[in-house]
């Protein structure tokens, strides 16, 4: 299994249920759950950074590799694992793919997924910081001028409202089982100050997950309408059924997305996985990294990614 950043946290309850013959979307979905719970983790289910409202709307998708059966749900609210809502839906509601706000919730209580709070004190914190002027020259300083036109649009919107120090980042796990299926998870709060209503990559297919297992699993963090304008997970899994390796394969798709102009251009990353084992991802910044955990492995190991 490989995982995005501060995804490592689930690795090894997805690989103890691979070891025991589970499947790959088992895997993921336990993977991700464990992710969704971290409070730290300021840019996944509980604890993550609310919209312009204040309010935590959560993004996620699941997608099978040996069917390309898939399911997501868009702008969520009060339920901790959007990622299991989006598995139910995939499972459950085939007619369906994209399920998003109150309609989503609806089905959500109707299949039994859990209620829970997903704002915490120090997410809602952290969103007033963000857009105060420190806030705002650290944003400068850390991401660059797309974050701070991006919070500026916040701020002009609200009239009133950093980059967390801490965990931030959706998280993406890709997963290979015994059997060689692929299955892509995505799990995020979205971009904090966002619109609401605004859903992102990470709940659509082909945007921020692809799978399929005849050629990979794909899936992508950072900035989601990049993403979705470019279809870059599916854009990978082009680049590696022409060939490429998997780092090349990333890289070249974020470096076709990033050819469109944007003007609140952000961080955009990538990772891929497989049906032979093969990994690799990308970034926009250097440094960046993912975690990779084997059947035989004790513990996971950190990769870093390829820099476009
Ligand atoms: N891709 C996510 C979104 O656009 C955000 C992120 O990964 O930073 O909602």
């Amino acid at each position: 299994m490989i995982a995005s950043e501060r995804g490592e946290v689930g690795l090894a309850a997805g690989i103890a249920l691979l070891r025991d013959g589970a499947s790959a979307m088992d895997a993921v979905e336990a993977a991700i759950r464990i992710v969704e719970s971290n409070e730290a983790d300021h840019f996944v289910g509980v604890g993550g950074l609310p919209n312009l409202l204040g309010e935590v709307e959560l993004d996620a998708s699941i997608m099978d590799g040996a069917t390309r059966r898939a399911g997501a749900v868009g702008a969520v609210k009060g339920f901790p694992h959007p990622i299991s809502i989006a598995r139910a839906v995939c499972e459950q509601l085939p007619q369906h793919l994209l399920l998003v706000g109150a309609g989503a919730e609806q089905f959500a209580d109707e299949v039994g997924i859990e209620r829970g709070e997903t704002l915490t004190d120090e997410a809602l914190q952290m969103w007033r910081d963000g857009l105060s002027p420190a806030g705002l020259e650290r944003a400068g300083q850390l991401q660059g001028a797309g974050e701070v036109a991006y919070r500026q649009q916040a701020l002009d919107r609200l009239r009133a409202m950093s980059p967390p120090d801490g965990p931030w980042g959706t998280v993406n796990v890709i997963g290979l089982d015994a059997a060689g299926n692929l299955a892509v998870g995505v799990s995020t709060s979205g971009y904090p100050w966002k619109y609401p209503g605004r859903v992102g990559d990470s709940a659509l297919i082909g945007s921020g997950n692809y799978c399929d297992n005849s050629v990979g699993g794909a899936a992508c963090t950072g900035r989601g309408e990049l993403a979705i304008r470019g279809n870059t997970a599916r854009s990978v899994l082009q680049g590696l059924a022409a060939g490429h390796d998997p780092v090349k394969a990333c890289c070249e798709a974020l470096a076709e997305t990033l050819a469109m102009p944007d003007q609140f251009r952000a961080p955009l990353q990538a990772l891929c996985l497989t049906p032979d084992g093969r990994h690799g991802g990308a970034a926009t910044r250097a440094g960046s990294t993912y975690g990779v955990m084997t059947a035989s492995d004790h513990d996971f190991r950190i990769v870093q990614r390829g820099q476009v």
